[in-house]
């Protein structure tokens, strides 16, 4: 991700300069990448979540399968309930931050910075949080949602509408807006929820999501500043996060009170 962000400042020179000397033939190319993002398929969204997966993977670290990261994620994941139809793939990001995100081609990453720092069922809960997302299709609305403003931004510049196959320098463009895009509160709302779900449906404790969500609350709130800087991606993607533990927590509340 911190390599996103390098991205980041480039494209915001690019974009700003370009401003001051708009003209008529770029406002219509604007249009015209505009129209044409608005109009792709889901068909289209989902193979570019793919190539943006392939992308992702070749800038970051893959654990090998038999590190402990990756054999840890797998027997968490394995004979998984409540996720079927998704097609899901799964892979480590060896980084210290922590973070884990979905792409809606049905891969979920997770950083080995956030398997260091919660338990498997804390772990769990985060995956559990992502599957919801791919149910929801939230993940394939972002990505959407990326492209158009990748493409807006290329009404300054000069990426091209085709979607035949996406070249490196426009998928460095949707990943900065990927990178820059947010859940809404009720996406969040909802991903818990079915976190809460899948949690109970596969034997973890209903105080999973709760115990996560606690966890990057308390390191957001450490005095060890490099402990702040891991979470910072994970909360600048899932806001709320006092507000979402505290409804978790509630649903968890009122589960365990129905089973007595
Ligand atoms: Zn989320």
């Amino acid at each position: 991700m911190k390599k996103i962000l390098i991205l980041l400042c480039p494209l915001m020179l690019v974009g700003c300069g370009a401003l001051s000397s708009l003209n008529q033939e770029k406002l219509l190319s604007a249009g015209t990448n505009i129209a044409t993002s608005l109009s792709i398929t889901d068909a289209q969204v989902a193979q570019m979540c793919s190539e943006y997966m392939v992308y992702q993977d070749s800038l970051n670290t893959i654990a090998a399968d038999n590190s402990p990261y990756a054999v840890r994620l797998n027997k968490l994941v394995k004979n998984i309930k409540g996720a079927e139809n998704l097609n899901l793939n799964f892979k480590v990001y060896q980084t210290d931050e922590v973070n884990a995100f979905a792409c809606g081609d049905g891969s979920i990453r997770v950083y080995s910075g956030l398997m260091d720092a919660m338990t498997d069922e804390e772990v769990f809960a985060v995956i559990g949080h992502e599957i919801g997302h791919l149910k929801h299709a939230d993940t394939k609305n972002m990505m959407k949602q990326a492209y158009q403003t990748a493409a807006l931004k290329d009404a300054i510049g000069a990426i091209s509408p085709t979607l035949e196959k996406l070249t490196q320098s426009q998928l460095a463009a949707i990943a900065v807006a990927y990178g820059e895009a947010q859940f809404s509160q009720k996406q969040e709302f909802a991903a818990d929820e079915e976190a809460f779900n899948i949690c109970v449906a596969n034997d973890y404790s209903p105080y999973a999501m709760y115990n996560s969500l606690n966890k990057l609350i308390q390191m957001a709130g450490s005095s060890s500043s490099s402990t702040v800087s891991k979470v910072t991606q994970m909360f600048s993607t899932h806001p709320d996060s006092a507000t979402r533990a505290a409804r978790v927590k509630e649903m968890a509340d009122k589960y365990v009170a129905n089973q007595k």
